[in-house]
């Protein structure tokens, strides 16, 4: 059978990610990998989840564990989301709440929600790309969203209008405001609001990717685009902006919880999606998450920020120390990344070939994460698998590799 023949068009925009097929090739124990964007696994609150397990396995609730649940997700873990996002700035109740599985399914959902083929949507340069991946088979364009742009919203609305073709329009705006994957760059209080002011003069959505909120170091906090929005138009009613939050980075991804926060118009929408897709989340990774969340979330993000936050010292104290003239890098305030640029002659993508067969280190080369392949000459670092004298010693040989080009 020629598969080809039968397939639809949207699989022409599917791809294998160049960060799966990397991984399965640095297995090998002697190479220092900052490739990963994944938690440290010693880091797993286990003791916790396998306790919340066990009582998820009692009579009281083994029977709603193990059965099939709403669509909307877990209530009482709803609940405590919603008292969460209420502490940031964003006062909503559980029926603001979908839970998902992992902050990915939103993403694809959000796709299948807003993108018909030919609209467009705005991302950062670089962007996420699994949410590239996720957009993708919705056959979106993309145009390029600066975040730090100084663009006022009168230019931003003759942007979008002109965007507005007959074979689409610009509907959504996707980015992370705090500690993005991949740059580990975070978006300042000033630019969160003139990109609200913008989107309100595009009329479009937008899409905040908040998977790595909770891992601040240092620095203010700043609240979340949802909640700039919510203060401005007077309740999460009529926001424009939806929240998508995960327990992956923070409690473990394994479980595959994460939630998206919107109006409720946005949500009801999302649950017929949800009940035509997989019916509902994981009724048991929900309810353990819910457990695990009101037992140890503060003290055990506290614990792991803290790890993380020595681990990224490591890393810049190094990059500072060993990064040859000309090649710079960003200085996250936390999350897991940190965004190295160098020479435009050189292409990442080579040099990760030689960093792996010679030096023996690992790292994921910059240009899968533009929409338009527009840039090489990047590469992501993540501290946030290694320890500290593996960060010195790798960052040692990324320095000596890239002096030898
Ligand atoms: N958004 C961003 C920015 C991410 O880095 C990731 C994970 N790499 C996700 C979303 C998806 O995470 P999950 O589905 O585990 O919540």
């Amino acid at each position: 059978m020629q598969w080809t023949d039968v397939l639809a068009t949207r699989n022409s925009r599917m791809k294998a990610s160049e960060i799966r097929e990397l991984l399965k090739l640095l297995d090998q124990p002697d190479i220092i990998s900052f490739a990963g964007g994944i938690p440290d696994p010693a880091l797993f609150p286990t003791a916790a989840f396998s306790k919340a397990f066990e009582t998820a396995m009692t009579p009281e609730h083994a029977a709603s564990a193990l059965q099939y649940s709403v669509s909307e997700g877990y209530k009482p873990l709803r609940e405590w989301i919603a008292g969460e996002m209420g502490k940031i700035g964003v006062p909503c109740d559980a029926d603001n709440i979908f839970i998902t599985s992992g902050s990915q399914q939103a993403l694809d959902y959000l796709g299948k929600l807003l993108i018909s083929p030919g609209d467009t949507a705005l991302v950062t340069a670089p962007t996420y790309l699994g949410a590239l991946g996720a957009f993708n088979a919705y056959e979106p364009r993309y145009a390029r969203l600066d975040a730090f742009s100084n663009e006022t919203p009168e230019a931003a609305q003759a942007e979008a209008a002109e965007a507005s073709d007959g074979k689409g329009r610009v509907k959504f705006a996707y980015l992370s405001a705090d500690f993005a994957n991949p740059t580990g760059e975070t978006l300042s209080l000033e630019g969160r609001k003139a990109l609200l002011a913008r989107a309100d003069a595009m009329n479009i959505a937008v899409i905040e990717d908040a998977a790595y909120q909770s891992l601040r170091f240092d620095g203010e906090a700043i609240p979340p685009l949802q909640a700039l929005d919510i203060e401005a138009k007077g309740g999460i009613e009529n926001s424009r902006v939806i929240y998508c939050g995960s327990f992956s980075k923070t409690l473990a991804p394994g479980l595959r919880v994460g939630w998206v926060c919107a109006a409720k118009d946005v949500i009801g929408r999302l649950v017929l999606m949800k009940q035509a897709a997989d019916l509902h989340s994981p009724t048991l990774s929900q309810m353990a998450t819910n457990f695990v969340a009101r037992e140890i979330f503060d003290e055990h993000v506290a614990k792991i920020r803290a790890i993380y936050s020595s681990r990224r010292d490591a890393m810049l104290a190094a990059l500072a120390r060993e990064m040859p003239e000309g090649v710079t890098f960003t200085r996250p305030e936390g999350g897991m990344f940190v965004w190295v640029t160098i020479d435009p002659k050189l292409d990442a993508a080579e040099v990760l070939a030689r960093a792996v067969a010679d030096y023996r280190i690992a790292f994921v080369p910059g240009g899968a994460f533009y929409a338009d392949g527009s840039r090489r000459n990047d590469m992501r670092l993540s501290y946030s698998c290694a320890t500290n004298e593996q960060i010195d010693e790798g960052i040692t040989r990324l320095g000596r590799l890239l002096r030898s080009f």
